[in-house]
């Protein structure tokens, strides 16, 4: 980059200030130039940062107040070039709609990420536009609540890394943050000597994840943890926990927020495209507001297959909603359950089985099972995309999970169906619990990314289009299309690896002056 900007500290601050107000007025993309805008962009412009910025790409070699207005003009445009080849812009604070990252998807794992860019780098400005109006309205204000520790994912995966390294980061944050949790525990349960294998199996993995401070304890050791629990075996962990996680992504957003990021709601993107004047991403939503980035990432949860579809990215992996239902416990039965009570699970499932997990407003919920979902966020048999479940019914990937899988299904919607199936299940483990003492409870849709040869995506899958730098909105915005689950405990370390990603594939990102 040819062009030099010096600011000679000998040449007054006028001089200075003047070379502020012309890269603002650049950024701004203003058409004139007079001297009355200039002292509003100096009211309003964060002249440190500009300043700075003029130090570092040091440029002019001539003092700017002996400059001709043609000069000036001349110099405008230079510094025009300087800064959109550079690939960076500097902003006047009151600005708006202008980012250096937008993320898309203001879930646990999207708000966990914008907080993380600006904590790796304060100057960038990083907006966020969710379509709902608040924060987690989908999967991470629908969950089970627990804080895992990280037992049964693949040893050395990424998911199992980041589970428990989010364990330790989410105690470490509640209690910084004072968010509520309680560490009350979780027992995985043998209820037949046929599961031994299975548990220990599960064990050694958990050992081999570093998961603290598990231990497998006998049948008379459950009932010291859980009087009311019946089983033969079981694998104790100590420092599973229970949280609200819609709280935490709330304060996700609070940090946000308060260091600079800005929150925009009701804001559907529909399609990205390229602002060819200024070298930007346009954000373009449903009710045709645009927001402007140089760097766009994607969290879309049930959504992140159709995000990535928008900027050419492949098919695959595409995201199958599968709904969650669970039970209440009745309140005057919530003493049986003290901590998390997990089944052994069927290794060859993504889900954990029916378990039982007391949550911090004192309920209990049984369950969840597992549907498929007849929409994208599908929380009831009446929430139903006709396209978009012929859409997934045709995939290939989808066709050969559900031939894997037919038993499992059809079980899990019959338990869907008649809920009062579900009972005998509940009772293997509490025999206390009676039909009365249940009802139905909330339900959840979980985003379950799937490749097009029908394995599941079980690890942290980013995606971008291109690598040609040319074609703005293939190489420039990246997808998240999966956060593995459990990605509401994973979600600070999943939000340093995506910003890690970005910083790694953008170096430009490191270039916003500190
Ligand atoms: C039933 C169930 C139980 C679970 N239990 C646990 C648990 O106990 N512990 C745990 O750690 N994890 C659990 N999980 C997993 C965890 O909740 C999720 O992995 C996590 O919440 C995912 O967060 P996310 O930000 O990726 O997705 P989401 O929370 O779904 O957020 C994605 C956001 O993107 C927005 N969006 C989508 N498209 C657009 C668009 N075009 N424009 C703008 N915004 C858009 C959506 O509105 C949404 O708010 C559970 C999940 C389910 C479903």
């Amino acid at each position: 980059m040819g062009i030099k900007m010096k600011v000679r500290k000998s040449s007054s601050k006028t001089v200075s200030k003047t070379v502020a107000c012309l890269a603002a007025d650049m950024l701004q993309q203003s058409k004139s130039y007079t001297v009355s805008k200039h002292t509003t962009f100096l009211q309003h412009c964060d002249y440190k940062k500009i300043k700075c910025a003029c130090e570092e790409t040091t440029v002019i070699s001539y003092t700017l107040t002996k400059m001709k207005p043609v000069q000036i003009n001349t110099m405008k445009m230079r510094i025009v070039n300087l800064f959109t080849s550079s690939n960076i812009r500097f902003y006047s604070n009151g600005q708006k709609n202008i980012y250096n990252v937008l993320v898309v998807g203001g879930g646990i794992v999207g708000f966990a990420t914008a907080r993380a860019l600006l904590l790796r780098n304060k100057h960038l400005r990083v907006g966020l536009v969710e379509k709902e109006n608040r924060p987690s309205v989908h999967q991470s204000g629908h969950n089970s609540g627990v804080i895992h520790a990280g037992i049964y994912y693949k040893p050395g995966s990424m998911r199992a890394k980041m589970c428990v390294e989010g364990l330790y980061k989410t105690y470490e944050y509640c209690a910084k943050n004072n968010i509520p949790y309680k560490k009350c525990g979780k027992l995985i349960v043998a209820t037949e000597e046929s599961q031994i294998k299975s548990l220990n199996d599960l064990y050694e993995r958990g050992l081999e994840n570093g998961t603290p401070d598990i231990k497998l304890i006998n049948g008379n050791d459950i009932k010291t943890i859980e009087p009311y629990c019946n089983g033969v075996r079981a694998i104790h962990s100590p420092h599973t926990g229970i949280v609200d996680w819609a709280v935490v992504t709330k304060q996700y957003a609070i940090d946000f927020a308060s260091l600079g990021g800005q929150i925009i709601y009701n804001f559907k993107v529909k399609s990205f495209d390229e602002c060819k004047h200024n070298k930007a991403l346009k954000i373009i939503s449903e009710k045709n507001n645009v927001v402007l980035a140089d760097y766009v990432i994607t969290c879309g949860g049930l959504q992140s297959d159709k995000l990535s579809l928008m900027t050419g990215c492949k098919a695959d992996p595409y995201i199958l909603p599968i709904r969650g239902e669970y039970l209440l416990l009745g309140k005057e039965k919530a003493h049986l359950i003290k901590g998390n009570i997990y089944p052994v699970p069927d290794s060859s499932l993504p889900f954990l089985g029916v378990h039982f997990t007391p949550r911090m407003d004192g309920s209990v919920f049984l369950g969840p099972n597992a549907v498929l979902a007849l929409k994208q966020e599908g929380y009831s048999w009446s929430d139903v995309s006709i396209s978009n479940t012929i859409r997934l019914l045709k995939l290939d990937g989808v066709q050969k999970l559900m031939a894997k899988h037919m038993k499992f299904g059809i079980n899990e919607t019959i338990k869907s169906v008649f809920p009062a199936k579900q009972l005998k299940e509940i009772q293997n483990y509490i025999p206390d619990i009676k039909k009365n003492d249940i009802k139905n409870g909330p339900t959840g849709v979980r985003a379950q990314p799937l490749w097009a040869d029908g394995t599941m995506a079980e690890d942290l899958v980013l995606d971008i289009a291109s690598n040609d730098p040319s074609d703005l909105v293939k190489h420039r915005i990246m997808h998240c299309r999966s956060a593995p689950s459990p990605s509401a405990t994973s979600s600070l370390p999943i939000g340093e690896v995506i910003v890690d990603k970005m910083f790694e594939k953008y170096p430009n990102l490191n270039h916003i002056p500190n």
